[in-house]
């Protein structure tokens, strides 16, 4: 474990100092993403192509969980179909929430498996969703902005 507990720091800190997808989009669907647990704030950007995740991105402030979390989700959505990134979505909570998740997940999460360690930390669970919340939200369409309370 302690294997994975470094590379979760090295791969969290990485994304968080050099966040991907860091930037705005225009004319596509938008949710605000707020934690008042920790003060996260952050708006994802997502373009679809019929049912294909054209383009997401996200901006603004947060913790380094929270940050490396939506850097990778942006990384992992990019160019996977609406279908796929519900599975994704799905796994992602699994492996947060869920003390046993399901066998496969690992083959559905690939580097995101490093966030298994936030499980640990109740709070920073709601850290490491807020950006996949906004996420999932944008794919419904809602145009809003989504709490973790
Ligand atoms: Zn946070």
């Amino acid at each position: 474990m302690s294997d994975l507990r470094e590379l979760y720091q090295e791969v969290i800190l990485d994304h968080h100092k050099k966040p991907r997808n860091f930037r705005k989009q225009a004319g596509v669907a938008q949710v605000e993403g707020y934690n008042p647990f920790c003060g996260d704030r952050l708006t994802v950007y997502l373009k679809m192509d019929g049912e294909v995740i054209k383009d997401v991105s996200f901006e603004g402030s947060g913790c380094a969980i929270s940050t490396a979390s939506a850097s990778m989700m942006t990384e992992s959505l990019k160019g996977k179909t609406r279908e796929e990134a519900e599975v994704i979505f799905k796994a992602f909570h699994d492996l947060l929430t869920n003390p046993a998740p399901a066998a496969n997940n690992a083959a559905h999460l690939g580097k995101l498996a490093v966030f298994s360690g936030v499980r640990e930390f109740p709070v920073r669970v709601k850290c490491a969703t807020l950006a996949w919340h906004a996420f999932h939200a944008a794919l419904d369409n809602k145009n809003k902005i989504v709490s973790t309370e």
